[in-house]
């Protein structure tokens, strides 16, 4: 009788620490006070002894940004959707100058930019004209009341709210290290999801921030800015990296994912293209479930 309640306890305790690693309740959560968190609309967490993660939880989009801390500049990836005010976040963590660059420029990743001096960006057509502000009418699933599940920030209402215009103040190449002294991220050109897609890397520490190319949930690669081809090609070069990667930092939801995933997601994307991988047919597009995430994609996908 004892034998199975020994193997039970032992099973229980071998999975939950696996699901645990990688879980966001294992890392603190900073206290800045009520102000620098918009009273409670950010949530900031430590991932590293210098890396933060400043998440959005009370809405469906759960948008992740991420602040690497040098000795002399800071970089900040992705700003959010500007509910809240993220710069109030960030001057709680740092007193040192901020960069921003942004995973791609989709009204989620850049709506709080106009708040920063120094922006760095792709010198490309679909950046540029996202960087003149967002029309409110193209994301209306997201300004709602519905998509929201806790208090607001103070000051915020829907009617008001715009995706505000913002000035790029430096373009990045591919393959370009951003120094922070004393520590250096690569810029990975990974287009797919948008045209303007890019990686930012902290070899060092194992860090790969991934915004929309990758997070464990459902990824849109279906609608009219995403290229699929161009996404299996950023997906393969994102598998090469997968074993000099601790964590990966994606754009929504979690604040760290297995590196695992980054083998898996190119997998996903050649099973795409297979005629036999089943999928579910959603009007104009295709969905395809994998292990542990999802991809939404046109039919057919390229
Ligand atoms: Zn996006």
């Amino acid at each position: 009788m004892l034998k199975p309640l020994i193997f039970l306890v032992m099973t229980i305790v071998a999975f939950s620490s696996f699901a645990d690693e990688y879980d966001k309740e294992n890392f603190k959560i900073l206290d800045l006070g009520e102000k620098a968190t918009s009273y409670g609309w950010y949530v900031p967490y430590q991932i590293n002894e210098n890396t933060y993660a400043i998440l959005a939880p009370k809405h469906w989009q759960e948008t992740v940004s991420y602040l690497f801390v040098g000795t002399e500049k800071a970089l900040l990836i992705d700003t959010g959707m500007g509910f809240g005010n993220i710069k109030d976040a960030v001057d709680a963590i740092t007193n040192l100058p901020i960069i921003v660059a942004n995973s791609h420029t989709h009204y989620d990743h850049v709506s709080n930019n106009y708040l920063f001096d120094t922006v760095y960006g792709r010198d490309h057509e679909f950046t540029k004209k996202n960087s003149s502000g967002h029309p409110k009418s193209t994301w209306q699933n997201a300004l709602q009341p519905s998509a929201v599940s806790g208090p607001l920030p103070e000051g915020f209402s829907f009617e008001k709210y715009e995706s505000k215009s913002f000035k790029i103040t430096k373009y990045l190449k591919d393959s370009e290290k951003i120094d922070l002294g004393g520590r250096e991220i690569e810029v990975i050109f990974t287009p797919g999801h948008t045209p303007d897609g890019m990686l930012f890397f902290d070899r060092a520490a194992g860090l790969l921030s991934t915004g929309d190319t990758f997070y464990p949930s459902t990824l849109w690669a279906h609608r009219s800015d995403a290229d699929f081809k161009d996404y299996i090609t950023s997906a393969k070069k994102m598998a090469e990296m997968e074993n000099d990667v601790k964590y990966i930092l994606p754009g929504h939801g979690e604040i760290v994912a297995n590196p695992n995933f980054l083998g898996e997601l190119y997998k996903a994307f050649e099973a795409m293209r297979d005629p036999n991988t089943p999928f579910e047919k959603q009007e104009a597009r295709r969905r395809y479930e994998f292990d542990g995430f999802a991809a939404l994609v046109k039919d057919p996908p390229e």
